[in-house]
């Protein structure tokens, strides 16, 4: 018998296309019955997918609460100022712009806010685990200001200094001779706590501007489980859909001496009409995380992180800069197995119902697209319920399909396991039916 998930409340009203309705349901059930490891991902409460899923999406409201550019903005107003004044609130910032369709587009609206072209950034190297937006070859960034890279520190065999963390003497000799107009904190793969204090300093001592790009810590910033950059940095950004929790955006916030120049960059520098659906999920996201029980997912989050890590360790794998401290774990995977590549055991992977991404790891010999290590979050799982039992297993059972990777009838066998698992934690108990 197989069970079929309804993906939305409004699940109905796509009856009458029933291609795209099959779809959304072959996905409600992928997301239900294998295990969601990708460090970026997490399930969104019922409220937020309402809200994203609204009549919202019909309305034009071009411009900022007040100072809309087409008429009957009335309600829309204050939805968005609703989304503003729960978002100041959360994170204790002066000032706040959700109206950025993506992490993308808040990262691009800051530069070009703050700098003129051909400045200066300082950021992560993307072998190191920064952003595309951060100065990759393939990102407009790269064209429109002049990118230069700090990275981690080498590994080392002592295991009370693992290495592979924020090298700040590298970071602080780069910043003194290239004088950057702006420093970015902020990594896509990174599983240690990044301390903003560090980067003020040294952006005090150059004269530089700070973004704290928070795109997968803002949950755990919300939550009270990492300290929080605001206040410290000029303009923080992030995305909402990853250890947040809510939908599919971005947002900025800073202290009231940016606003101005935030908000024109967002639009009309950037983009036009806002999502105001989303805003609204934004909304309700925002005071999601305001609650006490999100500053205990966020602590379930980090701890969950940690059993994974210690399974993952016990199966032989090396972990990037020696465990960790979020909701990640960066993977070597030369130490398990010389021969195995991050493509292949992404692929592996899959099939025996674990979604996780291949991850460049410091000073990779491979290439991004083949990769010696893997990247695994612990948000969206943390988020149907598991707690440190359930990711102890699923460390084995990754170390279990690996090791058995040639051999169909292991990958099967783990795939069972990963079914059984899932049915314990339903992400959408309320809206699946049978
Ligand atoms: C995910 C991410 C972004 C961008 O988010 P999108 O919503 O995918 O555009 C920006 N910066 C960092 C560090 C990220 O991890």
């Amino acid at each position: 018998m197989t069970t079929v998930h309804a993906a939305s409340p409004f699940d109905e009203w796509l009856a009458g296309d029933p291609e795209v309705a099959r779809l959304l349901g072959e996905e409600a059930d992928r997301q239900s019955t294998t295990l969601q490891l990708i460090a970026s991902e997490n399930f969104t409460s019922p409220a937020v997918l309402a809200a994203s899923g609204s009549i919202l999406t019909n309305k034009y409201a071009e411009g900022y609460p007040g100072r809309r550019y087409y008429g009957g903005n009335q309600v829309i107003d204050e939805v968005e100022d609703l989304a503003r004044a729960r978002c100041t609130a959360l994170f204790g910032a002066d000032h706040a712009n959700v109206q950025p369709h993506a992490g993308a587009n808040a990262n691009l609206a800051v530069y070009q806010a703050l700098l003129q072209p051909g400045d200066t950034i300082l950021a992560m190297r993307l072998d190191h685990g920064g952003h595309l937006t951060h100065g990759s070859p393939a990102s407009i960034t790269s064209k429109v200001w002049r990118f230069v890279s700090y990275g981690v520190s080498a590994a080392t065999d002592d295991p009370d200094k693992p290495g592979e963390v924020i090298d700040f003497d590298n970071l602080a000799d780069l910043a003194r001779r290239e004088r950057p107009a702006l420093i970015v904190a902020g990594s896509t793969a990174y599983a240690r706590i990044i301390d903003p204090l560090p980067f003020r300093q040294i952006a005090d001592e150059v004269g530089a501007l700070f973004l704290f790009d928070a795109a997968h810590p803002a949950g755990l910033i919300a939550g009270g489980a990492h300290p929080s950059p605001v206040g410290i940095a000029d303009v923080v950004t992030f995305t909402t859909h990853k250890t947040l929790r809510g939908p599919r955006g971005g947002a900025i916030v800073c202290n009231e001496a940016h606003a101005k120049a935030i908000d024109s960059a967002v639009f009309p520098g950037l983009q036009g009409g806002p999502l105001e659906h989303v805003i609204a999920a934004k909304a309700v996201a925002f005071a999601e995380a305001s609650r006490p029980e999100f500053a205990q997912y966020a602590s379930a989050v980090v701890a969950n992180a940690g059993a994974l890590a210690a399974s993952l360790a016990e199966e032989g794998f090396r972990l990037v800069s020696g465990g960790t401290e979020n909701h990640q774990v960066l993977l070597d995977l030369r130490t398990f197995d010389e021969e195995l590549t991050g493509k292949v055991a992404q692929e592996v992977l899959d099939r025996a119902g674990i979604t996780c991404n291949r991850n460049t790891i410091p000073d990779d010999p491979r290439s991004p697209f083949i990769t010696s290590g893997l990247r695994l979050g612990s948000a969206a799982q943390t988020t149907a319920g598991m707690g440190t039992d359930e990711f102890r297993l699923i460390g084995s059972l990754i170390g279990r399909t690996l090791r058995g990777r040639d051999d169909e009838a292991t990958i099967a066998a783990v795939r069972a396991e990963v079914r059984e698992l899932c049915a314990g934690f339903p992400p959408y108990a309320a809206l699946s039916r049978s």
